[in-house]
C-alpha cells in the first residue's frame, strides 16, 4: 500500500489508463516497457493490480455513468478493492449458464435489485471492498442474454463471505452468497440484461495482460536459475533447467511477437491463443524443476517457502481465467477453424 501511494503520488499507479482518468495514456508497448522495467527492480504489484486496475476499471470507464466513474479515483489510491464475482458452483467454463439471480423490483426512483445466490473462487474475495458482479436479470432469455454487471460493495446487508483456504495455505480466495441482497438500480454498469457483453470488453487489456504473461515468464525463470547457482545439481537437473529456460525463451518470444503486431497497428494472432495454454504449462513444469533442483531441502523446509509455494500455486494456472480444455477448444474452433 506504501508502494501504491507513492506511485499514486507522482501519476503512475495505472499510466495504461487515458490522461482523463488519472493515467498517463501509455500505448501498450510503453505499458508493457514500463511493467518489465518495474518487475526488473522487483517493484511490488499494486493492490488489487489486476482485478480493479486491469479489469474492473477499463469497463468502468467504458460503461460507468460520471457517479460510477467515481470509483476510478478510488481504485487508483488503493482505497476501494475490487473483486469478480463471476463463476458459481453450477457455472464456471460455461459462465453463461449462472444461476444468480437479481431482480429488479419497485417503481420510479425506488427501484432496486434484489440479488439471490452464490459465487464461489472469488479471487482477493475476502479483502475486497466492491465486487463487479454478473446475475441473472431475465430468465426468460438465452443464457448469454439476460445477464447483467452490478457494482455491489461488499459491506452491504445479505452478504456473508467465506475464505476458501488455498492449497497453499493461504486464504484471499472467497466463495460469496447473497441473500435478498438489496442495491438501487444505479448499481448497473452498462445497459440492462447485457453484463456479458459489458464484462467481455476489455479486450485491450487482456491483450496486456497475456504478453505480459509471457515476459513474467522469462524472468521467474532466470531468477529461478540464478536462485541456484553454486549447487551441485545434477546432468538430470540441468537438463531439465535448460529446457524450463527454452520454454520460457519460447512463451516470451511469442509475446514479443504479438506485441509487435499490435505495435504495427495489427490485431494479435494465433500466437497470442496459445500464450495463455503455453504458460500455464510452463509454470507447473517450473514449479516441478524448481523443487527437484531442491531435492530434500525443498521437500522438507517450511511449508510455504517459495519453492513449495510456487510448485503448489502453479497447479491453478491450467484452470485460472479458462482451463487447458476450454483453451484448446478456443485454438481449434477459433484459430485453426475446426467444426464444433
Ligand atoms: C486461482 C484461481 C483464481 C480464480 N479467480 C476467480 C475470480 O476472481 N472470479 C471468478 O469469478 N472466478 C475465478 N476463478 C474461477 C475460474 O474462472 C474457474 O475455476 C474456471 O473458469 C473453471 O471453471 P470450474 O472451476 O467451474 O470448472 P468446470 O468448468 O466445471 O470444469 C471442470 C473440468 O471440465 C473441463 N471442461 C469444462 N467445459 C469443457 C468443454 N466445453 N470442453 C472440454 N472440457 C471442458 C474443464 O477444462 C475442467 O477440466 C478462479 C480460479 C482459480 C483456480
Amino acid at each position: 500500500m506504501a508502494w501504491q501511494k507513492r506511485l499514486h503520488t507522482v501519476g503512475w499507479v495505472a499510466p495504461q489508463w487515458p490522461v482523463e482518468y488519472g493515467g498517463r495514456g501509455l500505448g501498450i508497448v510503453d505499458q508493457i516497457a514500463c511493467d518489465r522495467v518495474l518487475a526488473l527492480h522487483r517493484a511490488p504489484l499494486p493492490l488489487g493490480g489486476v482485478l480493479g486496475l486491469n479489469n474492473v476499471a477499463p469497463t468502468l470507464m467504458r460503461y460507468g455513468t460520471p457517479e460510477q466513474k467515481a470509483h476510478l479515483a478510488a481504485i487508483q489510491a488503493g482505497t476501494e478493492l475490487w473483486c469478480q464475482g463471476f463463476s458459481e458452483p453450477g457455472a464456471g467454463s460455461d459462465l453463461a449458464s449462472l444461476r444468480t439471480r437479481a431482480e429488479l423490483v419497485g417503481e420510479g426512483h425506488d427501484t432496486e435489485f434484489v440479488i439471490n445466490g452464490s459465487k464461489v473462487w472469488t479471487s482477493e474475495g475476502m479483502d475486497a471492498t466492491h465486487c463487479l458482479l454478473l446475475a441473472r436479470t431475465d430468465p426468460q432469455a438465452p443464457a448469454h442474454r439476460g445477464i447483467s454487471a452490478l457494482l455491489v460493495p461488499l459491506d452491504t446487508p445479505g452478504i456473508t463471505r467465506r475464505p476458501i483456504k488455498m492449497i497453499t495455505g493461504e486464504s484471499g480466495f472467497a466463495e460469496m452468497f447473497f441473500d435478498d441482497v438489496r442495491v438501487p438500480r444505479s448499481a448497473l454498469l452498462g445497459p440492462l440484461h447485457e453484463g456479458w457483453k459489458v464484462t467481455m470488453t476489455t479486450l485491450g487489456f487482456e491483450r496486456a495482460g497475456v504478453i505480459e504473461l509471457a515476459a513474467g515468464l522469462e524472468q521467474s525463470v532466470g531468477d529461478l536459475v540464478d536462485g541456484l547457482a553454486g549447487r551441485d545439481l545434477d546432468e538430470e537437473t540441468r537438463v531439465a533447467l535448460t529446457d524450463r529456460l527454452v520454454e520460457a525463451r519460447l512463451v516470451g518470444l511469442l509475446g514479443s511477437r504479438s506485441l509487435a503486431r499490435i505495435a504495427a497497428g495489427g490485431a494479435p494472432g494465433a500466437e497470442h491463443s496459445v500464450i495463455k495454454l503455453l504458460w500455464s504449462r510452463a509454470m507447473q513444469r517450473q514449479g516441478e524443476s524448481h523443487l527437484f533442483a531442491l531435492g530434500f531441502d525443498g521437500v522438507l523446509a517450511a511449508p510455504g517457502r517459495r519453492a513449495q509455494h510456487d510448485y503448489l500455486l502453479s497447479r491453478s494456472a491450467t484452470i485460472a481465467g479458462g482451463t487447458t480444455e476450454i483453451m484448446k477448444n478456443i485454438l481449434a474452433e477459433r484459430v485453426l477453424g475446426m467444426p464444433r
